[in-house]
């Protein structure tokens, strides 16, 4: 389908309130009924017509079918965050005594999900180097249910070829999730490679104003329907009809802003690359990423986000370079129009973020929607 007319037009039936050009925010908790008949037969039906917000609004179904569209899925849920939508997706693929291959290093509250939370459950958890696909076969085992997969990583910038790992998973009868965030469905489509379940943090490019939290989930109709009847109505992290309407908004210009932002980022990791202080730069379009291959045969473009070691003896030439920077606020999250830098050493004294082997002198980058000239001239004053 015609990127354009999704995000501009698909799933607003326009006639059906005033011919409004931005559709009605429903903010209504509840939705009611002229007589006792009616009432049961949108019971029969609560998820897909109006009955109670938490199953179904007419501006978050707006939403869902757009992104669903999008990611080339049949269906799609929308949640409070993007760690409701991974949380929802991996504990309906999972029950006690089963167990989960991961990549190393998901983000870092899918991470504790599955390394922390679902022990508790009896649920284990093996974490790979998904850079090679023998790692996935050999820890998988008769109990394995679930692969999750984060291509690429949002942090490092692995990848994992999505075609392989969903042909490996399907033949053991494995469901795969993989977190897209950092593509966005633009400029890659897991489901069209044989991945089963796709989730966003929609807080990033999909809401693309740095003003929202939300999630988003997407797969078969068949695997939504069952999300949607036990973990998105159970454990109720939705997302509210207000919400959703910046959402929808945040669509409208996500091809812009997305173009805008890789096409900056390549000139900012290009003049980076010339800069003698960058000791390493993680970018998976980069000619010096040992999947720049793959990473153009399986995504469209590259996206906003690459890190960089920077030549440091200590720790305080980090943060002065880090601190100099005006252009970049000192941030977490991405995605937004500003861009941004997240150092590592930052998490020196978090007792919630302990990343262990990741390098101190590790900076992430987000690219917004800056010129490239302003964003250049910036880092050339801080090194
Ligand atoms: C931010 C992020 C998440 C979590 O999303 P929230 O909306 O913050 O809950 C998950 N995965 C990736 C890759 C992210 O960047």
């Amino acid at each position: 389908m015609d990127i354009s007319d999704i995000l501009n037009h698909l799933g607003e039936d326009r006639e059906t309130y005033s011919n409004a050009v931005s559709p009605p925010i429903y903010q209504s908790s509840n939705f009611c009924f002229k007589d006792v008949a009616t009432m049961r037969e949108a019971l029969i039906k609560e998820f897909d017509e109006p009955f109670y917000t938490r199953g179904y609004n007419p501006t978050v179904a707006i939403l869902r079918e757009k992104l669903a569209a999008l990611e080339a899925a049949e269906d799609s849920l929308v949640f409070a965050s993007g760690s409701a939508a991974v949380a929802a997706a991996i504990m309906s693929t999972v029950s006690q005594g089963d167990h989960v291959v991961s990549v190393a290093r998901p983000y870092s509250w899918t991470d504790k999900l599955l390394n922390i939370y679902l022990q508790r459950f009896g649920v284990e958890c093996t974490m790979i180097d998904g850079t090679e696909l023998e790692n996935f076969s050999r820890a998988i085992r008769e109990n394995t249910k679930l692969i999750v997969l984060e291509s690429p990583n949002s942090l490092t910038f692995e990848l994992q070829d999505l075609e392989a790992v969903a042909s490996l998973a399907k033949e053991k009868g494995i469901t795969t999730l993989c977190d897209n965030s950092y593509a966005t469905p633009l400029n890659q489509q897991p489901i069209t490679m044989g991945i089963d379940l796709v989730v966003h943090s929609a807080s990033k490019y999909i809401g693309g104003h740095s003003d929202l939290v939300a999630g988003v989930l997407c797969g078969s109709s068949e695997k939504i329907a069952a999300i949607m009847q036990s973990e998105y109505m159970t454990l109720g992290g939705i997302i509210s009809p207000h919400e959703a309407w910046m959402m929808i908004r945040g669509l409208r210009t996500l091809q812009l802003r997305v173009e805008k932002s890789c096409s900056t980022t390549k000139e900012v990791v290009a003049f980076l690359e010339q800069q003698p202080r960058i000791e390493k730069m993680m970018f998976p379009f980069s000619d010096s990423h040992p999947q720049q291959e793959l990473a153009k045969r399986q995504m469209k473009d590259c996206g906003g986000l690459f890190s960089i070691l920077l030549r440091a003896e200590e720790l305080e030439e980090v943060e002065r370079f880090c601190n100099k920077l005006n252009k970049f606020l000192l941030a977490c999250s991405w995605g937004g129009h500003e861009s941004l830098i997240f150092p590592m050493c930052a998490l020196r004294d978090s007792k919630n973020y302990q990343h262990g082997e990741i390098p101190w002198n590790l900076i992430r980058f987000y690219v917004g929607l800056e010129d490239p000239e302003t964003l250049i001239a910036d880092l050339r004053g801080a090194l």
